[in-house]
């Protein structure tokens, strides 16, 4: 048979954005007639029962097709194995869902916070009742290990918990006035409808953490997930619509992205484009938005350096630096990038850092004890491998790991890799795979410099005792976001985002709000 993996290995080659239509009228919610295994086959079962598989796009609330009936497959990364398709959708089905977000923002936004956050509550209720299935379908989707699937819709389900609470919070301000018949105030007002295109890492909680804050703030919303993930956010959209989030609120489109994106940035009724994704498509999205200027926020790629310090306690810099670096199978915007060692401990942290890779679990996400399933897909093996080629040829020299896992498809071996240096291709780039790369420091100085060598300044993460220590290193680190000691930090009560060219904006706590805001100053005259 032209079986499912050889049709993935064409499709995702190397070129995923050449994304491929079919033009077939049929897209049964589960293709179950294709050869799949009896553990995607019997999820994927439930999860058809459930109702929340859905291989539909979602416009006005109503459960649409591409208008020319062609579609895309998603794809299992742990089998190869056709999960299902969605519709392949283009410019005229995102004018359709601005037009129907167009229209309810005209309700919605005049809803009562109160109402607002009811809705939200309740669609939070719903996503954690369904936490389990929709893990399942995350890692169906996306091969993430089923515990971490479960965790993402916890942590993603946070940010419209979260968000509901701070719909009630948005405040204007009375402000002193300058001569005595007048007054003078701030209004906060929605921005609009909202353009959000997300990634497949976090194929739900990159969609809360923007959806949350823009709705709380009675914006409407027209959502374009990857390609590659679109079944998680369906499937969150779903439960969007049984918490009584009224159609038009939040519409899912998918397929051609730049056709999408055009759509999007073209049409002055969106009034901002939210983006998570790589720094190259965020920039075009930043360029697109200048025509209409839109407000824009972007949570772009990262180059996160890893400082262990010889004073750190090494129990908690490797437990704190496995978990930076092999979540996600390294394919976290967050993730260690560069793991910098001083040189008193390097010896040390290398072995122990290494024993500890060399037991991790690998497999299909669903597989029990597994701890690091599959890269996304084929181009990201090879993004990895050729990362690879150039440490290994400029003297890199492999601890653990190396090469592809035995076990086939797109699983990658977790790997250390020793006498790395800033020069090195996978030092300047994101990895976006299981690949330690040890580098070796002297001072507290260079450390600083090496950290602060790159474009990116997203996340950054520091092991060390010494209390005065981790805050000079703090102060002195162009990172939106650094964990002292800790290596997992995201939460929806703090704020996320980076400087340089890791993006704009913050997403998550407070200052996330401010994002879907306009501020309006109103002067009222004549008083006296
Ligand atoms: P990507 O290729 O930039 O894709 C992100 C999204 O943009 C996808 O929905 C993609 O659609 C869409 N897209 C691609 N080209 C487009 C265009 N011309 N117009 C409009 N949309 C377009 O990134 P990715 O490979 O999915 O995700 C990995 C990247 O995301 C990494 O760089 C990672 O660091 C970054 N990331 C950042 C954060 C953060 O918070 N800073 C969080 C997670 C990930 P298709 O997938 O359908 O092509």
């Amino acid at each position: 048979m032209m079986s499912a993996i050889a049709r993935m290995a064409t499709l995702y080659g190397s070129s995923r954005n050449i994304f491929l239509c079919r033009s077939a009228s049929s897209h049964m919610p589960l293709a179950l007639a294709r050869a799949v295994s009896t553990e995607s086959s019997s999820v994927a079962t439930r999860l058809n029962s459930s109702g929340l598989l859905k291989s539909q796009a979602l416009i006005g609330g109503k459960w649409v097709d591409a208008h020319d009936g062609s579609t895309i497959e998603v794809y299992n990364p742990a089998t190869g194995e056709v999960i299902t398709d969605v519709p392949c959708m283009g410019k005229k089905e995102t004018n359709d869902a601005i037009a129907s977000a167009s229209n309810a923002f005209h309700s919605w936004s005049k809803v009562t916070a109160a109402e607002r956050s009811k809705c939200l509550r309740k669609w939070f209720d719903l996503l954690m009742i369904h936490k389990e299935e929709l893990g399942q379908l995350m890692t169906l989707e996306q091969g993430k290990p089923l515990k971490e699937a479960i965790g993402e819709v916890s942590y993603g389900a946070g940010f419209i918990e979260f968000f509901a609470e701070e719909a009630k919070r948005v405040y204007g301000d009375i402000i002193p006035a300058t001569l005595p018949d007048r007054r003078l105030f701030v209004l906060k007002q929605p921005v609009g409808v909202v353009g959000a295109v997300t990634p497949w890492n976090f194929p739900l909680a990159m969609i809360t953490r923007k959806v949350g804050p823009a709705l709380a703030c009675g914006c409407t919303v027209v959502i374009k997930p990857s390609e590659l993930t679109p079944l998680t956010a369906l499937a969150a959209a779903e439960l969007s619509l049984q918490a009584g989030i009224p159609p038009g609120v939040v519409n899912v489109v998918m397929g051609s992205a730049p056709d999408i994106g055009e759509a999007l940035l073209a049409s002055p009724q969106v009034r901002k484009i939210t983006f998570t994704g790589s720094t190259a498509v965020g920039k075009k999205l930043m360029a697109g938005s200048a025509a209409t200027v839109k407000k824009v926020s972007l949570e772009l790629g990262g180059n996160a350096p890893c400082i262990i310090f010889d004073d750190a306690d090494l129990d908690v810099a490797v437990r704190g630096t496995l978990g930076t670096k092999f979540r996600n199978s390294g394919q976290t915007c967050v993730c260690a990038n560069r793991v910098l060692v001083q040189e008193g401990i390097y010896d040390k942290f290398a072995e122990v850092f290494s024993n500890a890779v060399q037991n991790m679990k690998v497999g299909d996400g669903f597989g029990e004890g597994v701890v690091q399933g599959p890269l996304i897909n084929e181009a990201a093996v090879q993004k990895v491998e050729s990362l690879m080629q150039d440490a290994i040829s400029k003297g890199a020299k492999i601890l653990v790991g190396g090469k592809r896992h035995s076990l086939g498809m797109t699983f990658y071996q977790p790997t250390v890799l020793a006498d790395v240096k800033s020069e090195m291709l996978l030092s300047r780039e994101e990895i976006f795979g299981p690949v330690a790369p040890l580098l070796k420091f002297k001072t507290e100085e260079e450390a600083i410099q090496l950290a602060n060598d790159t474009n990116a300044g997203l996340a950054a993460y520091i092991f060390t005792s010494n209390i005065q220590r981790s805050w000079r290193v703090t102060e002195a680190l162009e990172y939106g976001i650094v964990g002292i000691n800790e290596g997992v930090v995201s939460t929806e009560v703090a704020p996320f985002g980076g400087m340089k060219q890791s993006g704009l904006g913050r997403e998550g706590s407070k200052y996330g709000m401010d994002e879907y805001l306009e501020m309006k100053y109103v002067c009222l005259g004549n008083m006296s």
